[in-house]
């Protein structure tokens, strides 16, 4: 018997950690590992940014903030909302978290209870299942196509739906696959939400800005089904603000009333200088964030002519965000010059590690167990050097 919770006992250490600690371990052996196993800009925070933190702090921004976040930062979160999504919320309906991945986690806590249904479009990211696992709920995972760029349609999700479903989770652009739905996608997708009532929907879009077919689509622009969406959004990824830990909800009052509640007895509002940092990056627009899609469209671009250059590596082309999602099924069943077999996608992801020393994710953590999630936000010559030899190790394969 453990002296530690069912509760912990049962969650499991998220996989790109793990897989940074293994990366780390051979690094501090001397070794030159290319990681790209990571979710973050290679970035830095924009100077304007880190300006106005400098002036926060002096300015004695130091003390306990309001829970839901300071009211002139989700004043400007709204205005936000409505000139870049068209969507009308007043502060009250905002709540600022630690991170978007705080905002996810109050929501899952405040709207689930043990036993209800949690769909949640696959390949997904990897902490909402055990947010889910988390509040007791079951998470039923509907897989999207590749032909269809892994993206699950009206009709897949109509037809997963049940009486105990009570919330849908999906991230677009996605993470891992980069996949993007369209307006006529999530129209449809809008109409099944529509015809249930009873069901809420967490957007995730915290890779909004980091788009390469232009148009970002909010679920909730939908009118008929505003109140059932809850969107998400956030700093670390549009701003390269990783580590300053904002991120927000916008829901209707009762939801945001609740994440709020809920956050009051966990962490209170978030961090004050991180607060006034995020304001300011929103009054500065997207000039910066535009600049740095930039590069991350270069990058995809790059990347994707070389995994077109590997044998059996089947991957979509990424509308959006940072990351590559190659299915590597075709290499199942080969043999290591160490005699050793391939027997899934993290046997192939260990193997990269060890032969081409890149390290990136075993896509079973976000429930595609054939592919392997590489993220492409690293300099131009690693991501080259890393898929030279990532070709070259894959060639040695028996
Ligand atoms: N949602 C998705 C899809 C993500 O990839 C991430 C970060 O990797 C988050 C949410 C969490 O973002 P934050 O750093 O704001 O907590």
């Amino acid at each position: 018997p453990s002296f530690l919770s069912d509760r912990i006992n049962a969650m499991q250490e998220s996989q790109t950690i793990a897989m940074a600690k293994k990366a780390r371990e051979l690094m501090a052996k001397g070794i030159d590992v290319i990681n790209l196993s990571f979710g973050e800009p290679d970035f830095e925070t924009p100077q304007y940014i880190r300006e106005a933190a400098k002036v926060a702090m002096d300015q004695g921004f130091t003390k306990y903030t309001p829970v839901p976040g300071y009211l002139d930062l989700r004043q400007a979160i709204a205005d936000k909302l409505l000139r870049e999504n068209q969507l009308a919320y007043k502060p009250e309906n905002i709540v600022v978290s630690t991170g978007a991945k705080q905002a996810l986690a109050n929501a899952v806590m405040s709207l689930i209870n043990a036993g209800d249904e949690v769909i949640v479009f696959a390949p997904y990211w990897v902490s909402y299942e055990e947010m889910v696992r988390l509040a007791e709920g079951t998470t039923v995972t509907l897989m999207g196509a590749l032909e269809n760029d892994y993206k699950v349609t009206a009709a897949e999700l109509e037809a997963a739906i049940t009486p105990r479903t009570k919330l849908i989770m999906y991230s677009s652009p996605c993470n891992p696959t980069g996949s993007v739905f369209s307006r006529e996608e999530l129209a449809a997708i809008a109409a099944v939400v529509a015809r249930n009532p009873q069901i809420h929907v967490l957007a995730d879009e915290i890779y909004e800005y980091i788009n390469f077919v232009g148009e970002h689509v909010s679920l909730a622009q939908f009118a008929e089904i505003k109140d059932q969406v809850i969107t998400v959004n956030g700093f670390s990824k549009g701003y390269a603000m990783t580590g300053w830990r904002v991120g927000y909800l916008a829901a209707r009052p009762e939801i945001a009333a609740a994440c709020e509640k809920m956050q009051s007895q966990i962490t209170s509002g978030t961090c004050s200088v991180a607060q006034r940092a995020a304001l300011a990056a929103l009054q500065g627009g997207r000039t910066s964030a535009d600049e740095m899609v930039a590069a991350y469209r270069r990058r995809r671009d790059l990347v994707l002519a070389q995994v077109q250059q590997i044998p059996g590596f089947k991957t979509p082309t990424p509308s959006g965000a940072f990351y590559i999602f190659p299915d590597v099924s075709a290499y199942f069943g080969r043999r290591t010059p160490a005699g050793e077999t391939i027997g899934n996608a993290g046997d192939l992801a260990l193997y990269l590690l060890n032969e081409a020393h890149v390290a990136a994710v075993d896509g079973a953590a976000f429930g595609a167990p054939n592919c392997i999630r590489f993220s492409t936000a690293a300099a131009d010559e690693k991501l080259r050097e890393a898929f030279v030899r990532i070709k070259a190790s894959l060639e040695k394969l028996g």
